[in-house]
């Protein structure tokens, strides 16, 4: 049997988990912990327990282990799964495999994992039970009718979650953007035209961490390793290098770069690639659009 640990923030059912029950329904029979949120959706046996499960509560995890006796737990590569799978692995004395990207179960599990930043995958062999941490965009997310049984767990650990402090909230999640335009270092210059071009493909802006860094965008704008993954139809990179610790966070179907370097690395995980100064393509593509739109 698969535990799987539904990412919950702020009493919501997390995107994420979608993609976990995705797999878990691959692996066999499963069951969803849903700790403190309605469980919307979710497509089979929910083991839904009232009130917070916070990171460091990791005793409500244990028990349930010791009640359910799963081969494996899986949680996901969010806040909350990686604040709480490994402090329960540290505890049970698991085996823990982060940054999975693909999992099969057998006599023993095979995962594939990313390592080294992303820039190697490795294949691992684990005996059961064991923990795995997923990582986003590599299972399509599967939704349905839950089934849900109600459990009440008392859990003393001493500790009290006393406030949340949530980013700045910029009012827009690049994370379920279909069509997002992305700024790097390379088309600072041209940050107005990239937000026009945005606006015009229904998209959102977004930007590789110096430019984060150096303020010309939000935090919640980020994307990579340290920002946010985006998920959608099009992603779009501006002057982006496509440092490994960046293309981690892009998981888009397509990927259009935009580079003068035709060496950039970016390229390597570009569906088509650009080789032409931002600056000025810019002004050219988005008087196509207007044109083709019929705004001209
Ligand atoms: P650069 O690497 O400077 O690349 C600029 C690119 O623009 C170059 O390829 C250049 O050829 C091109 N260019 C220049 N002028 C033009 C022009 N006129 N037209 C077209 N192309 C042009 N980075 C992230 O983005 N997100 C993260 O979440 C993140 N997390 C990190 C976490 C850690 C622990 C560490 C160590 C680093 C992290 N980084 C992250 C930083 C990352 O390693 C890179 O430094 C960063 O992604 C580089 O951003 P860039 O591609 O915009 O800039």
């Amino acid at each position: 049997m698969i535990l799987v640990f539904a990412e919950v923030i702020e009493n919501e059912v997390q995107d994420i988990t979608y993609e976990l029950v995705a797999l878990a329904k691959q692996l066999g029979d499963y069951k969803v912990v849903v700790v403190g949120a309605d469980p919307k959706d979710i497509d089979g046996d929910v083991i839904q327990i009232d009130g917070i499960l916070h990171p460091y509560h990791y005793k409500v995890a244990e028990k349930l282990f010791e009640e359910y006796n799963p081969d494996a737990m899986l949680f996901a590569n969010a806040p909350f799964g990686m604040d709480l799978a490994p402090q329960l692995a540290g505890k049970l004395n698991l085996p823990l495999i982060t940054n999975v990207v693909r999992l099969e179960n057998g006599e023993r599990f095979k995962a594939t994992s990313l390592t080294y930043g992303g820039r190697v995958l490795v294949d691992l062999e684990v005996d059961k039970p064991a923990i795995f941490v997923v990582n986003r965009g590599c299972y399509e997310p599967v939704r349905g009718t839950p089934n849900v049984e109600k459990l009440s767990l008392a859990v003393e650990d001493g500790t009290e979650l006393l406030r949340v402090i949530k980013p700045e909230e910029a009012g827009v999640d690049i994370s379920k953007a279909d069509v997002v335009v992305s700024v790097g270092r390379g088309a600072v210059d041209s940050l107005e035209l990239a937000e026009e071009l945005a606006e015009l493909l229904n998209g959102v802006i977004a930007g590789s961490r110096p430019v984060i860094d150096q303020g010309l965008l939000p935090k919640t704008r980020q994307v990579g390793r340290s920002g946010k993954t985006v998920t959608g139809k099009l992603y779009l990179a501006l002057g982006i290098s496509g440092a490994t610790e960046h293309v981690e966070g892009v998981k888009a179907k397509n990927v259009i770069a935009v580079n003068v370097d035709k060496e950039a690395p970016i390229f390597r995980v570009a569906n088509v690639g650009v080789v032409a100064d931002v600056n000025e393509l810019l002004p050219v593509l988005i008087d196509k659009i207007k044109e083709a739109k019929g705004k001209r």
